[in-house]
């Protein structure tokens, strides 16, 4: 086995890599990935990269990337070039980002980086709410797998919950978050969320690692598109 160099990685702001033996993940989670790929080929890991803080889209913008999708552009893009020197001739397949569901959280609770705040963004010691899922990969690579990234839920000794509070929405109750409520919220006309979620910008862990303004405002645009063509869908 191989200790995999993410150096290049983590210089385009793609600062979180977790490696797993396919062998060694839960049933369910693997029959999806399997799924989602050729099943005429045969590969013995899943290489998950997120990002961390405001370095990735400090380099999109150093980079200059012009698309509908800068983020999941330049992402991959740099992944891409990653696995052709880290694992040249490796058979390999990006199953995110695309259409279907992989088990991200899943996968990020196991990688030690995500633990479920009230608003059901993931959060961690590291990098409070600010990280990401980026880019996953099935690859017949033979990396050494990582180990989990050691830490508890920042959100168990917060008594104050001020993210729960601020929720301009009601999404957070005490029988759990309510999508709906934070889903018609956003949808209002003069809404404080349709570009922000306010209950994350309240959550003072690690807010130094908050997203750039232009960051925040892309991400929720783009969900709040993919609210408004669902609820456009059902009409
Ligand atoms: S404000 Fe407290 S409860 Fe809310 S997400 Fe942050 S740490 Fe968790
Ligand atoms: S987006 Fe707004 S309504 Fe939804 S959880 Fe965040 S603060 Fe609450």
């Amino acid at each position: 086995m191989t200790k995999a160099d993410f150096a290049a990685l983590d210089a385009a702001g793609l600062n979180l890599h977790a490696v797993f033996a396919l062998d060694q993940l839960p049933d369910a989670l693997r029959d999806a990935l399997h799924n989602e790929c050729d099943p005429a080929r045969r590969y013995s890991q899943l290489i998950l990269i997120g990002n961390g803080g405001r370095a990735l889209w400090q380099a999109i913008q150093r980079e200059g990337v012009r698309s509908a999708d800068p983020i999941d552009d330049f992402s991959v893009c740099k992944v891409g070039r990653w696995l052709a020197e880290q694992a040249s001739g490796r058979l390999y397949e990006i199953v995110y980002p695309g259409e279907r569901l992989i088990g991200l959280q899943t996968l990020g609770e196991r990688a030690g980086w995500h633990f479920a705040s009230p608003f059901m963004v993931g959060i961690n010691e590291c990098w409070g709410t600010w990280f990401a899922y980026r880019v996953a990969v099935l690859a017949d690579t033979d990396f050494e797998p990582t180990r989990p990234v050691p830490g508890e839920s920042p959100c168990t000794p917060c008594r104050s919950r001020p993210c729960v509070t601020a929720c301009p929405g009601k999404a957070i109750e005490n029988r759990g978050f309510s999508l709906a409520n934070c889903v018609r919220y956003r949808l209002c006309n003069d809404s404080a969320c349709r570009t922000t979620c306010v209950a994350r910008l309240a959550c003072p862990v690690r807010a130094e690692h908050r997203y750039d303004d232009d960051q925040i405002r892309h991400a929720y645009a783009i969900s709040l598109h993919v609210i408004e063509q669902y609820q456009g869908g059902k009409t």
